[in-house]
């Protein structure tokens, strides 16, 4: 972890200094993640259930908590195959980088069990996936759907040329594998997961696998939070640092520069969401749902865990 890094008042410019994080029931910062953002921004009342009403720490009024905590436990397709192809891709370039093959055959049929298994379609369990839990109607094809998408993201993470750049770094042992990064300061703390990063030349390259996605949908804050991290964390200037994010099944890469602005606009960034969380946190502490509103998009709620219990309408 990043050593206590004292933000001057060269960081924050324009009269602008951040509100310090407030703190969680452990007595620690508030922390930034991607993931986390990404939930505020999409639903405050998801992110309500999630972060205080299904967490048995806090929100002890809550008097849904043990129904949100089952939930909260539930998955999707999406969600599922995510969490696998990278778990795959990890154990693939672990074995690489101890000199051993792990073949496609067998990485596509731990996918297809493991993604069967996670989702509770292999035994017809209802208490797994959300598209399960609330009996989608076209269930089959959904979950095929993606299950296809996972395989061809293996078989081309293994075999397409499009990846070849990185594939030559997998074996090296200096290469790092879903490291943990993060930055504490005097006025809050942040954190990500680099999926893939190595030297190359004089350069630090950072690859995020995707499982699809493209060029044209991105938001770019997560791989630019990874730079700052790294730029703190790794000690390595925002110039010398090449990002990626390898979409897996479209079989493309995007790739992003950065400088100094970038790096500035990310923390700025950070600080403007965790300004948000820190707004909410005394409500959701004391379970005041009420003061999140539920966004009520049938987009977002479709794939919403907590369908069952909101009062979007
Ligand atoms: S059902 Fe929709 S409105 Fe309700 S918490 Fe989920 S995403 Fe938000």
């Amino acid at each position: 972890m990043a050593e206590q890094l004292q933000l001057s008042l060269f960081d924050f410019q324009d009269d602008y200094l951040p509100t310090k994080a407030k703190k969680n029931n452990a007595g620690k910062l508030l922390k930034w993640s991607y993931s986390k953002r990404s939930l505020l921004e999409q639903c405050l009342r998801k992110y309500y259930y999630n972060h205080y009403g299904g967490n048995k720490r806090t929100a002890k009024e809550e008097p849904l908590k043990e129904q949100l905590a089952v939930l909260k436990n539930l998955t999707n397709r999406y969600l599922a195959a995510g969490i696998i192809l990278h778990d795959l891709i990890r154990k693939y370039i672990g074995q690489m980088q101890k000199g051993k093959i792990i073949s496609l055959d067998y990485l596509l049929q731990q996918a297809k069990y493991r993604y069967r298994q996670q989702l509770g379609y292999a035994y017809s369990r209802k208490d797994k996936a959300i598209e399960i839990y609330y009996g989608f109607d076209n269930l089959d094809e959904l979950i095929i759907e993606t299950e296809n998408k996972l395989l061809l993201a293996i078989t081309n993470f293994v075999e397409s040329f499009t990846f070849n750049t990185f594939r030559r770094f997998f074996s090296k042992p200096e290469s790092l594998v879903e490291k943990n990064i993060s930055i504490k300061t005097n006025f809050f703390s942040s954190g990500g997961k680099l999926d893939f990063a190595y030297i190359d030349n004089d350069k630090l390259v950072i690859v995020d696998w995707k499982l699809g996605g493209s060029v044209e949908s991105q938001d770019t804050l997560q791989l630019m939070s990874y730079a700052y991290f790294a730029s703190e964390e790794l000690n390595h200037i925002p110039a010398k640092i090449e990002l990626h994010q390898a979409h897996l099944a479209p079989d493309r890469v995007s790739s992003f520069e950065i400088g100094e602005h970038e790096i500035f606009r990310t923390k700025n960034r950070i600080i403007q969401d965790l300004e948000k969380m820190n707004r909410v946190h005394d409500y959701g502490q004391k379970g005041i749902s009420q003061a999140f509103t539920p966004c009520g998009q049938s987009r977002v709620c479709q794939l919403c865990p907590f369908q069952e219990v909101c009062p979007k309408e």
